[in-house]
């Protein structure tokens, strides 16, 4: 017999079980990529590159950006170890070799981008009343620099290496296609992705209103603002826990940064029977002229000040919520990555990116949360990653980038207990479930631990994609995660928190910038 998912609590017993119109293209670019060739900002980057990365940290929301930087920065400024320390990155090798006598952050280097709260977080992980920091909402940058010995190249012996680490909603990444293609297109797509099936119920209420519209009428700012706010409410409801589904272009309605409540973000599709002309004083022409200039000012600006600034990249993805919502939102992530790492590919598979000329060399993905698994687990969890990035990373060269995909944890929440059951051994976590999550009709209070057997992943990953499932209940799903409080924190000698202990974190840092630090 095989198990569905299960919990223990552990101080009881017996165990619950459960069963485009002006939008040419090229002069567009044309003129981005000589903004970006000529900036002074390029110049001297390309000269301070031999001693640093800048390394974009991406994807879509509540994937473990915030928790990754801030866990990643907590080890890599706690070098050096105090002796007798336990090394909690031995696959990095410059830690590993003992080669790191410093790690401390400094001053960013740009100072028109937010600041990365890495203190703030780090408080919110390890304080008393530990929870998870805040997730995020914006651009934001950090430079941590390490002192090392060089042993290979020149100058060997001492040196230093400066890690610029931008974090970014993976949501923006989603944009770069809107640029060639004009506003009318862009409607009939979004229409026809509202009422796919997997959106069909979720996008009702925004698909009728906008029906209700009449694009030919007058021009009326009441009209534009309820209309984007009922598409907004219907991109939110979809990335809800429930469907887990993905989310649409443009990045900002989600993800808005300091574009809050401005007009370039009150605009939304509008039903454009083919062969519509969209007349001037229209409310379709007020749409259009807003999503033109949601390309102009928020979207090229974005891609040439920033991501083709970047060298190394780590897209994070949470495949376990799309695992927990089913295999319609499972080919859904699919589809957004397949966009996400779409922004990667350049020389014939993509002209939109030639002219900005992404300079990535290696991009990780990574499956985050691992610990909600038993490590046993982590390969199956690893090939369904593999699945949802094949076709993105087969589909063309990243321009000779390495690119390579892991399972790891930033922070592991869990242990691990074999727990016997009849005649099975079951291969479970033990956590404390955040207040409010539910399994089997249990309520967690965020106090008490419970090793969860979360079911197991298909030992063939196909098999997690097929079916017509969406937002999965309990009596029908195989498996489930649970999210996990933060894990108590370790004290160091000085009474300070120790790094967390993590999953494959050391490894994330060897792909990254380990190569440059030998
Ligand atoms: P962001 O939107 O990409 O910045 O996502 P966050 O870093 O804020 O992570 C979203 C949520 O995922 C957190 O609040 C945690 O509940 C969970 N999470 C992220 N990383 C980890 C991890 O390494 N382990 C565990 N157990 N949970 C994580």
């Amino acid at each position: 017999m095989s198990f569905r998912f299960s919990f223990h609590r552990l101080n009881h017993w017996p165990w619950f079980s459960l069963s485009h119109p002006k939008n040419s293209a090229l002069p567009l670019f044309a003129d981005l990529f000589n903004e970006a060739r000529n900036s002074a900002a390029n110049i001297s980057e390309l000269f301070a590159r031999g001693r640093g990365v800048r390394l974009g940290v991406t994807g879509l929301s509540r994937a473990g950006k915030t928790v990754f930087i801030t866990a990643l920065v907590r080890h890599l400024t706690a070098f050096p170890l105090v002796s007798g320390q336990k090394n909690l990155l031995p696959v990095f090798r410059v830690a590993a070799e003992g080669r790191i006598f410093g790690g401390r952050l400094e001053p960013q280097p740009d100072d028109q981008i937010a600041r990365f709260a890495y203190e703030d977080h780090l408080a919110a992980l390890t304080g008393d009343d530990r929870h998870w920091p805040q997730s995020t909402k914006r651009i934001s940058e950090l430079r941590l620099r390490l002192d090392f010995l060089r042993e290979r190249g020149f100058p060997k012996g001492q040196s230093h290496f400066a890690i610029d680490i931008v974090d970014y909603p993976g949501e923006w990444l989603l944009d770069l296609p809107l640029l060639t293609k004009s506003y009318a297109d862009w409607s009939r797509e979004t229409f026809d992705d509202g009422a796919a099936a997997a959106g069909a119920a979720v996008a009702a209420d925004w698909r009728a209103f906008a029906q209700s519209l009449d694009p030919a009428g007058a021009e009326d700012e009441n009209i534009a603002r309820k209309a984007a706010e009922i598409f907004t409410a219907y991109l939110r409801a979809a990335r809800a826990d429930a469907y887990a589904l993905s989310t649409l272009p443009p990045g900002r309605f989600l993800m808005p940064g300091d574009l809050e409540g401005s007009p370039a973000l009150t605009f939304c599709p509008l039903p454009l029977p083919s062969g519509f002309e969209i007349k001037p004083g229209s409310l379709a022409a007020m749409m259009e002229r807003r999503y033109e200039s949601y390309k102009t000012h928020v979207v090229r600006p974005f891609f040439r000040d920033h991501f083709a600034r970047l060298d190394r990249q780590i897209v994070l993805v949470d495949a376990l919520a799309a695992l927990n919502s089913g295999p319609v939102a499972l080919r859904d992530l699919q589809r957004a990555l397949n966009e996400v790492l779409a922004a990667f590919r350049v020389g014939a598979a993509n002209p939109l990116t030639n002219l900005f000329r992404p300079r990535i060399d290696k991009i990780l993905v990574a499956a985050t949360k691992a610990d909600h698994l038993h490590h046993l687990s982590h390969d199956r969890l690893e090939a369904i990653l593999r699945l949802l990035t094949e076709r993105a990373i087969e589909r063309s060269a990243f321009s000779g980038a390495a690119v390579d995909v892991i399972a790891l944890a930033a922070v592991r929440a869990t242990r691990e207990v074999a727990v016997r059951r009849g005649r099975e051994t079951l291969d479970a976590v033990v956590g404390t479930p955040l207040a409010g999550e539910t399994l089997g009709g249990e309520t967690f209070d965020g106090d008490i631990e419970a090793a969860i057997f979360p079911g197991q992943l298909p030992a063939d990953p196909r098999a997690a994609f097929r079916g017509d499932a969406l937002a999965l209940s309990d009596g029908e799903a195989d498996y489930r995660f649970l999210r996990f409080r933060p894990p108590a924190p370790a004290l160091g000698p000085d009474g300070a928190a120790l790094p967390p202990p993590h999953i494959r974190l050391d490894r994330a840092c060897q792909f990254l910038f380990g190569d440059r630090l030998s």
